[in-house]
């Protein structure tokens, strides 16, 4: 396949952001470096956007939900939104490159993502047309016909990390304009290039100005004035809990709605009778995949004590054969952490595992050999002999790290596998329909996955349990979060 060179990128050039159907500078004037994590190159400059700058796309957003975007037909946006689809498929490489170059994923994996990704647009189109109230005979007076209408929220500021730019933007963007919200976007300032990309073809799809803008800034500087803004209806979030619970705080002055998808540590749990063949891949890509750095990573991983030892020393010759380097190469199988903060953090955990007395069977640093030197790359690590008190079992890495953990009956693993604050998601292997049951229902997570990992489905809610946040994304009741039901009442 050719890779085809994205508009403005791996150059350095300055970019703008995109507020109001215009390319604009930050109202200071200042920029900020975003660099490609697999080779340390600076690949573009962008606005480093401000309060100023928010209050300015909030009212773009607000001008197009009053005006142009209000007049548009539940059809129309359906329309609209397939064209975007469609636009999004003829420049799925130019995507797939953005956030290979700004972030780091593979681009076998990113090219992978396509279904998910026009998937999502397309069934939040379909979803377009099929937003109806209800209507209810009074129960209190015979003479009172009641129906319900849902109406769009109004604005939505979408707060977005970087490990995943091109999905999480979609999975915002889609449902809002489908209910006929519009969009303030502030991507991270770790990867700001795909979501500029995004804003581009949806411009070029024909979206109206103001209905999409993407305002590029750090998290104090622009997303928390974007969280406090007594002109949003509504935040989007997706990031770490600590800065979903400043997020909370900071809604609190118009009281607008919060949906929040955060941290997690996944339990991932292997019976005696799994399928080990399968079981051994699924299991170390549900955290290897984006260099770990995925919400939804299984890294807590329960294998019946009966396997064990059997099971981790598959994993960590499979760990070990992993193709590591620049995403770029199609036959890359793990890339770089985002920055060398990341770096950092991640070491950080290598320590601290073995300083906690976990054994380390691969893995386990940092590799800089040759041209690896020049990015933040970690090998594929295993550790053995964790306990569920040590801090690599209980905090939630986002690096390529898997915590072996036995366990001897399913009611202990469930209890030790629940025994978290976090409820994201959880895996289970096993041949028995009965096990295969019972655990889904017993573990306290917003996904499980059976025999398989990161399955996702746009008809199906994703979200979390406990202190991975609230809210769903996916799935028709997700649309009930843009929008807020009327009830009307006339006497007949
Ligand atoms: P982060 O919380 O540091 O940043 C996320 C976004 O919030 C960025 O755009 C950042 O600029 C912004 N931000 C930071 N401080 C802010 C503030 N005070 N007010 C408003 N906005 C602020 O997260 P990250 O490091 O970019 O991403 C990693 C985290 O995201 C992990 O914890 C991971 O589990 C989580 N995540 C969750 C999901 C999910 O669906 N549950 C998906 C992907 C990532």
């Amino acid at each position: 396949m050719t890779i085809i060179q994205p508009r403005h990128l791996l150059d350095g050039s300055h970019r703008r952001m995109f507020i109001g159907g215009a390319w604009v500078e930050a109202a200071s004037g200042e920029t900020f470096e975003t660099r490609n994590p697999a080779t340390g190159t600076v690949i573009a400059t962008v606005p480093r956007a401000g309060k100023k700058d928010i209050e300015r796309a909030v009212a773009a957003a607000r001008n197009a939900f009053d005006g142009p975007w209000s007049r548009f037909k539940p059809h129309e946006r359906q329309k609209l939104l397939l064209k975007v689809a469609d636009l999004f498929e003829r420049h799925w490489e130019e995507i797939c490159v953005s956030d290979t170059t700004d972030m780091g994923l593979p681009i076998a994996r990113a090219r992978g993502n396509a279904n998910r990704v026009l998937g999502m647009l397309r069934y939040y189109a379909g979803m377009a047309t099929a937003l109806h109230g209800q209507t209810i005979d009074n129960s209190l007076s015979g003479d009172i016909i009641s129906y319900t209408r849902k109406e769009p929220i109004g604005v939505v500021g979408a707060i977005i990390p970087w490990n995943a730019p091109t999905a999480a933007s979609v999975w915002k963007i889609g449902p809002a304009l489908a209910t006929g919200c519009t969009v303030v976007l502030k991507p991270s300032e770790e990867a700001p290039l795909t979501p500029l990309l995004i804003a581009e073809l949806m411009a070029e799809a024909g979206v109206p100005d103001g209905v999409v803008n993407v305002v590029t800034g750090t998290g104090a500087e622009a997303g928390a004035p974007l969280a406090e803004h007594m002109g949003v209806d509504k935040i989007v979030f997706t990031g770490s809990t600590a800065t979903g619970q400043s997020i909370v705080r900071a809604s609190a002055g118009n009281l607008k709605r919060v949906s929040l998808e955060l941290g997690g540590k996944s339990p991932v749990i292997v019976c005696a009778d799994a399928d080990l063949e399968r079981a051994v891949p699924v299991a170390a890509m549900s955290v290897f995949a984006n260099s770990g750095q995925i919400c939804i990573a299984g890294s807590r991983l329960f294998v019946a004590r009966s396997i064990h030892d059997e099971f981790v020393a598959r994993l960590a010759a499979y760990a070990a054969g992993l193709r590591i380097g620049d995403g770029i190469d199609p036959e890359t199988e793990i890339g770089p952490l985002i920055s060398p903060r990341q770096l950092q953090r991640v070491e950080g955990y290598l320590r601290a595992g073995s300083e906690e007395g976990a054994r380390l069977v691969a893995g386990g640093t940092r590799l800089s050999r040759g041209a690896l030197a020049a990015g933040n790359f970690v090998a594929p690590t295993v550790f053995s002999g964790v306990t569920d008190t040590m801090r690599i079992a209980r905090e939630e890495i986002f690096g390529p790290v898997i915590s072996a953990l036995p366990f001897d009956t399913l009611d202990e693993v469930v209890r030790r596998a629940n025994d978290t604050p976090y409820g994201l998601a959880a895996g289970v292997f096993t041949r028995d329909l009965t096990t295969a049951h019972q655990l889904s229902r017993r573990l306290q997570a917003g996904s499980v996955w059976v025999n398989t990992y990161h399955a996702i489905d746009p008809a199906v809610p994703f979200g979390g349990y406990k202190m991975s946040g609230y809210g769903r994304e996916g799935g028709a009741e997700h649309l009930d979060e843009y929008l807020n039901t009327k009830g009307v009442f006339i006497r007949i």
